[in-house]
């Protein structure tokens, strides 16, 4: 069987992740700072907060930047369910905006057009949730023009897009988003089992980050009411959660880390290859952005049409080749139709998603499974 994405772990993984059961802190410890200062080093970014999922840092990530009851946010339908569900997490309204038919991520035009309305309404998004789909960056000239004159806060959702580039800059360092987050979950591009992290440049986001990821706690004098009472004690000063990622998640992640060129690079490659491979079928391949580098999360081909695209896709995992499809638009899921959204309602996102099909990519893959895959691809759209 040959998966759409999955791990790459080696004998320094096992060895670091080995070290932390044999030491003192299987959680609270160490490890979980080293990591962060790890991935803020790599990305150039001031402050990192390690958490126990993406979802979670997404969660913390609106609640950081004050989404309530009354906040609404948008995002993307070509995303995975969890980059609008953070929004309803904390009550807030939540919708869409389109995608662009050439790099499956949002589309500033159509931002700008959402944009305009919303303001003639008086209802303008407090938090836009932007999804580097794949691993290419955004447009984010574009979007930090429309966040100048608008003043919506911007959360990036970088699960895929850990080691991109954008104009130069790593991913995790644009000055644009206010709050970038990663996913260390098996398929995404380093590990941590469940993982995530979230970083900003904004010491203030940092620092209420922290506190809600470990219940709302503070404990530093400063900022304590009563700071007088004693060494054990803590205030819980905004309601928290229990996020936390544990040290052997985060000495796994720190491994990863140092092993990320090699998987971006071996990516990097297999994409190349695909592109070499696909040249003479009926599909598209995927767009590469002319600022940017993708830290190729995914490879998505589109096919001619729907029924294509199943007739591709059953005829693949019949040959044990597991291709998945990379996204069910969001706003047509039961969940988000109750809010009153349609087909038709982003048509873009739509017929992308008629068509799409997210062929093996992963660091271990070998160029000989590679080569299945495009066999096998061949021989189902013959
Ligand atoms: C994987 C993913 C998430 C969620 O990541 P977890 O770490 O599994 O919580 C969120 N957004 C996008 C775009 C993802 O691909």
């Amino acid at each position: 069987m040959i998966p759409y994405g999955r791990q790459s772990i080696d004998e320094s993984d096992i060895a670091a992740v080995d070290a932390v059961l044999r030491s003192d802190w299987l959680t609270q410890g160490p490890a979980v700072e080293h990591f962060e200062k790890a991935v803020a080093d790599y990305v150039g970014a001031s402050h990192a907060i390690a958490l126990n999922s993406a979802t979670s840092a997404l969660h913390v990530a609106c609640a950081a930047l004050g989404v309530g009851l009354t906040s609404r946010v948008w995002t993307v339908p070509n995303t995975f369910v969890a980059s609008a569900n953070c929004a309803r997490y904390c009550g807030a309204q939540v919708s869409f905006v389109d995608i662009n038919a050439k790099t499956y991520c949002l589309d500033p035009q159509d931002l700008a057009l959402r944009l305009e309305a919303a303001a003639r309404r008086g209802e303008l998004p407090d938090v836009l949730i932007a999804v580097d789909f794949t691993g290419q960056p955004c447009d984010y000239a574009a979007i930090a023009e429309l966040k100048a004159r608008y003043g919506f806060r911007l959360v990036e959702d970088a699960s895929h897009a850990i080691g991109g580039l954008y104009r130069g800059q790593r991913i995790g360092a644009l000055l644009v988003a206010d709050i970038t987050v990663f996913s260390f979950h098996p398929v995404k591009l380093v590990t941590t089992g469940e993982g995530g992290m979230l970083l900003t440049q904004d010491a203030e986001l940092a620092r209420r980050a922290q506190s809600l990821r470990s219940h709302g706690l503070e404990r530093h004098p400063e900022r304590l009411e009563k700071p007088d009472e004693g060494a054990w004690y803590y205030e819980q000063q905004a309601l928290g959660w229990n996020y936390r990622m544990t040290d052997l998640q985060a000495a796994l992640g720190a491994s990863q880390i140092r092993r990320l060129d090699k998987f971006l690079a071996r990516r990097r490659t297999l994409a190349a290859r695909y592109d070499n491979l696909l040249g003479s079928l009926p599909l598209q391949r995927p767009w590469q952005h002319p600022d940017g580098l993708s830290s190729f999360h995914l490879y998505p081909i589109l096919l001619q049409d729907a029924a294509t695209r199943r007739k591709v896709f059953d005829r693949l995992r019949g040959d044990g080749i597991w291709v998945q499809v990379h996204y069910i638009p969001v706003h047509l899921q039961p969940y988000y139709r109750q809010f009153g959204f349609k087909p038709g309602d982003f048509p873009v996102a739509e017929a992308y998603y008629a068509r799409t099909l997210s062929l093996p990519l992963y660091a271990d893959l070998s160029d000989a499974d590679q080569d299945r895959v495009v066999a096998a691809l061949r021989e189902a759209l013959a």
